[in-house]
């Protein structure tokens, strides 16, 4: 499978897009919001530039490509009126996705956000010019010394290719409890040049004194469950019994979705030594994208939940699960998925691991 190719969150406005299945991921958006308002607003005050380049890399399409970058363009218009500077700065702004990404909904959508941009922030305020770019973050984007602050959110855990090496990986589709040990080297070395691949770039692009606000989904501790995907593989196994889906399918099917640790992120970024770590939190949020209240329930819980679950993965996974195994197994295996979701969520906290890490640029 070819990522670059292949990946792409399901596009459009409709009932199984990204767009209408995206809220767990703007929940992710709004939870990092304290630190990338800060990140931007100390990066503004301190290099004041004129014409201030910010990119949204992983941006998909939906609304959350908007409201991550109108939230960093409100956060330096606040913090210019704090400091009394008379004139905006003017914001370019640059999307960023693979190339098979719906950028032509997001275009569609861009003269109603602009129109919202005028009114919300009054005369005076230059409206953001909007760019595409079509790429893959694990190589070079944009010139040298171009970017002040560079977000992305929930992207990271995909890896930029399927390892090799999965040999032994039977039953699985990424790497989980059972995987042998070849299997979870072959994934950490993955993201581990993948990752340092990413940065590499970034601080080529970003001036010195730019930022950067990395929001990655990431594992608790260094057990490799994966919850959501052993599940997705259980609804696919069933398929398999069930004579739906032959084995050896099956078995030649991995994904390139990889949650490392807070302590792989970390040490990560401490080798590639281009950048100073800001700020580094973790949180944890539901699979359904709600919080938990102070007794452990799930606030805004319903009977829809395992449902809500089922048809956020599937926003993300469709695309690559049908390049593999054809369009005729995805209602079998969202059904089954679903009630799988349902019976974990009834016994245990099912919650995703996220890391926010705020880093400056040397
Ligand atoms: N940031 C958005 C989308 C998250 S979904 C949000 O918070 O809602 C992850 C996005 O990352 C997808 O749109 C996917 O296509 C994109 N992505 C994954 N690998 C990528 C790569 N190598 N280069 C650019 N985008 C990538």
């Amino acid at each position: 499978m070819e990522v670059v190719e292949v990946l792409h969150m399901n596009g459009g406005i409709g009932h199984t897009s990204y767009a209408n299945n995206s809220l767990l991921q703007q929940n992710v958006i709004l939870r990092a919001k304290p630190i990338t308002d800060e990140a931007i607003r100390s990066l503004y005050a301190n290099l004041n530039p004129k014409n201030i380049c910010i990119a949204d890399l992983g941006c998909s399409s939906g609304p959350n490509t908007f409201l991550a970058v109108s939230n960093l363009v409100k956060a330096v218009e606040n913090q210019r009126k704090k400091l009394g500077r008379r004139q905006s700065p003017e914001f370019q702004i640059y999307l960023n996705d693979l190339p098979s990404n719906d950028f032509n909904t997001i275009f569609r959508s861009l003269p109603k956000h602009q129109e919202d941009f005028r009114r919300e922030m009054g005369d005076g305020f230059g409206v953001p010019f909007f760019n595409a770019v079509a790429g893959s973050f694990y190589g070079r984007l944009f010139p040298t010394d171009s970017l002040h602050f560079v977000h992305s959110s929930f992207t990271l855990h995909w890896l930029s290719q399927v390892p090799q090496g999965l040999e032994g990986n039977k039953g699985n589709i990424c790497m989980a409890t059972t995987s042998p040990l070849n299997v979870i080297k072959a994934y950490y070395n993955q993201f581990n040049n993948d990752f340092s691949i990413f940065l590499k770039c970034r601080s080529k692009e970003l001036v010195k004194g730019g930022k950067m606000v990395l929001t990655i989904m990431g594992r608790k501790n260094d057990n490799p469950t994966f919850h959501l995907m052993e599940l997705l593989a259980r609804a696919l196994n069933d398929l398999v019994a069930e004579g739906f889906v032959e084995e050896e399918k099956l078995n030649s099917f991995n994904t390139p979705v990889y949650t490392p640790s807070l302590a792989e992120v970390k040490s990560l970024v401490e080798n590639d030594g281009s950048f100073t770590i800001e700020c580094l939190e973790t949180f944890q949020i539901h699979w359904t994208g709600d919080e938990y209240d102070n007794d452990d329930n799930i606030i805004g819980n319903n009977n829809n939940a395992a449902y809500k679950v089922a048809r956020g993965l599937r926003a993300v996974i469709e695309p690559v699960l049908v390049s593999h195994f054809g369009e005729g197994i995805i209602e079998e295996v969202f059904q089954r998925y679903r009630k799988m979701i349902a019976d974990s969520m009834s016994r245990e906290k099912t919650e995703y691991t996220n890391f926010v890490i705020s880093l400056i640029k040397k």
